[in-house]
């Protein structure tokens, strides 16, 4: 079976100080011995947070897919590494939206992270008239196959995959339990005609969309649903706190 793996996405929030804070009353709670739980952090917090981190994953938002060169305000997967990261948020849909992320772009991010041994958290996700004009699989297909061009099936065990529908993002208007569950086990589909039953299997999948210490649960219980990503909620300790006491 799969192992959960719950993180969150500070997306550009917290300085250094407010880093140390939250390491200092989350970490300890996240002591288990089965799962992950994590976050994502800006770059300027990362240093702060792994030498906070005992049972913590910490996470980049987002990566260059270029080793070094003139790429102004960019940071590259050995400049990652330098650091110990780990783990690494891409293609999510603010980047997508807002700075030209796209499934190309993403695919070769991956590829670099999984090179240098760093677990990408590729996420996607259709937007609300995509939902309501019945696209949505159409959409998951189309960014997986894009997104994870090339990628050899036995790889899959070192990938996460979000599904974010966009209008569930920051909106408190979250996916219920069932569509959820629905575009986890398509996910995991289109994963398996890409690359077979073994990669479909071995691959985890988080839900993220106004996910909340009152809803984790439910979203946890469902077959295909690995883990989540969660933006808001994971901002204050103590709702994180709430929702590893409650998943662990
Ligand atoms: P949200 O954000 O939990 O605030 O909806 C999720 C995300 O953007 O990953």
């Amino acid at each position: 079976m799969r192992d959960i793996i719950i993180v969150g996405n500070w997306k550009m929030n917290k300085n250094n100080a407010e880093t140390k804070a939250f390491f200092e009353a989350v970490d300890p709670v996240a002591k288990t011995n089965k799962g992950l739980y994590g976050v994502g952090v800006p770059f300027t917090d990362l240093k702060t947070a792994l030498d906070e981190a005992k049972n913590l994953i910490v996470a980049a938002e987002n990566v260059h897919f270029e080793d070094s060169g003139a790429f102004t305000g960019e940071v590259s997967v050995p400049m990652l590494e330098e650091l110990g990261v780990k783990y690494c948020i891409i293609g999510h849909s603010e980047r997508r939206q807002m700075f030209g992320d796209t499934d190309e772009t993403v695919n070769k991010k991956a590829k670099k992270l999984l090179a240098a041994g760093i677990t990408p958290i590729l996420c996607i996700g259709e937007t609300e008239a995509e939902y309501d004009a019945g696209k949505t699989k159409d959409v998951i297909t189309s960014q997986l196959n894009g997104s994870l061009k090339d990628i050899p099936a036995e790889e899959y065990k070192n990938i996460v995959i979000a599904y974010e529908p966009i209008w569930a993002i920051g909106t408190g208007k979250s996916a219920s339990v069932e569509i959820a569950e629905n575009c986890c086990k398509l996910v995991r589909d289109v994963v398996k005609d890409m690359v077979g039953e073994e990669a479909a299997d071995a691959v985890r999948i988080q839900y993220g969309g106004s996910v909340k210490p009152g809803n984790i649960v439910e979203y946890m219980a469902q077959e295909d649903i690995d883990g989540a990503l969660i933006g808001g909620a994971s901002l204050k300790p103590d709702s994180f706190i709430e929702i590893i006491e409650k998943t662990k």
